[in-house]
């Protein structure tokens, strides 16, 4: 092919490289040159384009155009080039001597474009090239030495600025600025040679043209290797990670300050250390061709327990060759520390130590699966632990849960699994002979006292239930178990029961009245009974108001089918009010009819004293259906008084202060002390006999009687004795001294109608 074909194609394939890298520049957005960029790559195209021209043209016309283009095209080159790199080494402003410099060759490139006026720049003339062709050569004149002088230079400013930038440019991305920087200088000497040895075709855009396609690739898309295989050597030897690399010949051939530390891996240790890691993954990794993961432990140097990940990693290429592999081994001790420590703390109650009521639940489970035994699920609660908080403190309160913890772990018998599963509830998954042991002897099976005297006995209670069906779930168990407590709750005598079908079809119970109450009272289902009160002369004195629950279903509830439930959830309260109000209607009703001398006593409960204003009750009572107060009797056990002595007394005295008679209700089948006849005001005593009868030794219980009567009369105190069932007993109780009785001898409670027919119609009805 001849030479100008050759160089014609060259130029040509530039060209297109040199629009295309420019067209590609401008759409990187990214980057933040790309716009100088590409306009640096299409001033390249230019003189390009008139180098072409020089060298392949034998028409004069033609030359000397392409003289011009080249000309003026080198010096806008220069330029931009110029601005290029002054762009990504030095923010504005531009410095003096570059603008100078720029302001000499924009006057040169007028000169130039002059030059066909003046003629002082150049002239052409036809020369043979070494083809044998001829071409035109350039004839300088004075203005294109000028010409000359100004590009050398800006170009050598150009490499100035990118000396001093590389200069200041981190070490490992020079390289790219270095590569730049040489082949200007190439391309520089290229030209030089061209212009001083005056060899006719002068090619040397060619290397500009190569130097602006190294410049784009090299500032857009070279990836500095030194540096990245810098940034992984320091990674890696930063890494907590062990790392061995390994050669296709499984010879180790590299390990971070990890691997040495933590697999004792020394430089002459290092090429066979592949064994030693075959050997810490139980495997011979030799023929590995997949990933393999291991977890494992150790012992530390401190006898610790250590633990590790180890994998191992063959290296494959695209078509499965083997070309090596890498090993990895992490400590994750702490982290498997933290783990485990968070799972105790999961499963585990802070305080005491023992299982939480989820863990002890799932632990429960897994031992029912596993036993064929008979089980039981104990749960023990502390009596009034609130209060111990309240008196000790909460300090004494923690020491009381942390002895039944350690009484349940440690104690004379091993419970399959226990936890605390509330604030002052334990469970226990006990065996029968467990529990048998437990409640040995019939003695307290933890005992435990507070107070500096060592006085105050810590009350637990315990409720057990014995599994039927093992697979139920053991949330329900605890709830039964919790069943069989709430039946003695508050009983100091009694420390555990058994749950059983009566305690739960008793809650089913409680739930379904608890939620008709209100139904109830609205639809006078709810109506006091009155049991009369009769004195000694067999004349009728008053009533006693004794609460009825006439049930659209279960029919007439005696006070037992439901009081206990409401005097626990505290809606005992609800009833008592609509009892004393529905007693002034009756005495409101009585007094109308002119009978002014027969009371009503009304029952009042410990949970009335929590939630009403007794005094401001009564009071408004009597005002609103304007009845005499000393009509209305309040019936108070003693029990009742006891247990807020203070405010209960002043409330008492307050209210009889008004006029309200007071009746101490069942006196003597508690714990009565005398000492509360001297401090309660109170204006009657109503004995209860019934529990005299159930004794064996009737005499005995006569003594008693008469006493309390003889003690009565003696404090100037009238008497009621209820339970009054035969006349033997009626006359007994009149020769000891009773003053008025109540008893199923004159009737059982019965509805007013009745009550009015049966005892105030020889009064007034007729
Ligand atoms: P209590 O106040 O001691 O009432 C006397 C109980 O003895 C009544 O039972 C009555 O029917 C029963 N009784 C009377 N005479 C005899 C007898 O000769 N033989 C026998 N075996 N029993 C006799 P009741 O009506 O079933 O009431 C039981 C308890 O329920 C009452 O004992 C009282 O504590 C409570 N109660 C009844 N009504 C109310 C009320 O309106 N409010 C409150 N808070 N409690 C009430
Ligand atoms: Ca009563
Ligand atoms: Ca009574």
């Amino acid at each position: 092919m001849e030479y100008t074909t050759i160089i014609t194609l060259i130029f040509i394939f530039l060209e297109i490289s040199l629009f295309v890298c420019a067209a590609i520049s401008w759409q990187l957005k990214e980057k933040k040159v790309h716009k100088e960029m590409s306009l640096t790559l299409l001033s390249i195209s230019v003189p390009l384009i008139g180098n072409l021209l020089i060298t392949v043209s034998f028409n004069y016309t033609v030359s000397l155009i392409g003289y011009y283009i080249y000309l003026t095209g080198t010096n806008v080159l220069f330029c931009l080039v110029t601005l290029f790199f002054l762009k990504i080494f030095f923010p504005e402003p531009k410095p003096f001597f570059t603008r100078l410099l720029l302001t000499i060759v924009a006057l040169d490139t007028i000169s130039i474009l002059t030059n066909p006026l003046i003629g002082h720049v150049f002239s052409i003339e036809p020369v043979i090239g070494n083809s044998g062709h001829t071409y035109y050569g350039i004839v300088s004149f004075t203005g294109h030495y000028i010409h000359l002088i100004s590009s050398y230079l800006l170009f050598v400013n150009i490499l100035l600025i990118l000396c001093k930038g590389i200069k200041n440019t981190p070490n490992v991305y020079r390289e790219r600025y270095i590569v730049i920087l040489i082949s200007f200088l190439i391309t520089a000497v290229w030209e030089s040679h061209y212009i001083f040895t005056k060899i006719p075709v002068d090619v040397s855009m060619i290397g500009y043209a190569i130097c602006g396609i190294a410049i784009f690739y090299f500032i857009f898309f070279y990836k500095p290797i030194f540096f990245i295989s810098l940034i992984n050597r320091k990674v890696l030897e930063s890494s907590s990670t062990a790392y061995i690399f390994f050669d296709r010949e499984n010879n180790g051939f590299y390990a971070n300050a990890a691997a040495r530390t933590m697999l004792s891996i020394t430089d002459s240790s290092l090429e066979n250390s592949f064994s030693q890691i075959s050997a810490l993954m139980n495997t011979d990794l030799s023929n590995t061709k997949s990933t393999a993961n291991l977890k494992s432990t150790r012992i530390g140097k401190k006898g610790s327990l250590l633990y590790y990940k180890y994998a191992f990693t063959p290296i494959l290429d695209a078509y499965d060759n083997f070309l090596g592999s890498y090993f990895t081994a992490d400590d994750y001790t702490s982290e498997e520390l933290e783990n485990q420590k968070q799972l105790y703390f999961s499963r585990h109650d802070s305080l005491t130590g023992l299982y939480n009521r989820e863990y002890f639940s799932e632990k429960a489970e897994k031992f029912l699966k596993a036993t064929d035994k008979n089980c039981y699920i104990m749960v023990l609660d502390i009596n009034d632990f609130k209060l111990i908080n309240d008196i000790f403190g909460y300090n004494e309160g923690n020491k009381v849960l942390k002895k039944i913890a350690d009484n349940l772990r440690s104690g004379p018998i091993d419970y399959p699994v226990y936890g605390r599963i509330g604030g002052d509830v334990f469970a226990v998954l006990a065996t029968e002979q467990n529990i048998m042991k437990t409640f040995e002897g019939n003695k307290n099976p933890i005992s435990l006292m507070m107070g500096e005297k060592s006085d105050y006995p810590v009350l637990i209670h315990y409720g057990i239930y014995k599994i039927e069906d093992s697979s139920m779930d053991v949330d329900f168990m605890i709830d039964r178990a919790f069943m069989a407590i709430d039946k003695i709750k508050n009983d100091y005598t009694q420390t555990f029961a058994f749950y059983d079908n009566e305690i739960r079809n008793e809650k089913v119970w409680e739930q379904k009245i608890v939620g008709m109450l209100k139904e109830a009272l609205h639809s006078n289902q709810i109506v006091p009974f009155l049991q009369p009160q009769i004195d000694s002369q067999g004349k009728l004195t008053g009533a006693e108001a004794l609460v009825r629950w006439i049930h659209t279903e279960d029919g007439l509830l005696p006070p037992y089918k439901f009081i206990p439930f409401f005097e626990r959830n505290g809606l005992i309260t609800v009833i008592d009010q609509f009892i004393w109000e529905e007693s002034c209607k009756i005495l409101r009703r009585w007094q109308d009819m002119g009978i002014k001398d027969i009371s009503i006593s009304v029952n009042i409960s410990q949970k009335d004293f929590y939630f009403t204003d007794l005094y401001k009750t009564f009071s408004s009572l009597v005002k609103k259906y304007d009845i005499p107060s000393s009509l209305l009797h309040l019936e108070i056990t003693e029990t009742v008084v006891m247990s807020d002595l203070e405010n209960r007394l002043k409330t008492l005295r307050d209210l009889q202060s008004a006029g309200f008679l007071i009746e101490i209700d069942d006196f003597g089948s508690g714990y009565s002390s005398l000492n509360t006849l001297k401090d309660i005001p109170l204006d009657v005593l109503k004995i209860d006999m019934l529990f005299l009868y159930k004794t064996q030794d009737q005499n005995k219980a006569n003594i008693i009687l008469k006493t309390i009567i003889d003690l009565a009369t003696r404090l100037h105190l009238p008497t009621i004795t209820e339970g009054v069932e035969t006349e033997e007993q009626l006359k007994m109780l009149i020769e000891m001294g009773g003053d008025t009785f109540q008893g199923y001898y004159f009737s059982k409670p019965i509805p007013l109608d009745e009550f009015e027919r049966k005892f105030l119609q020889n009064d007034s009805l007729n």
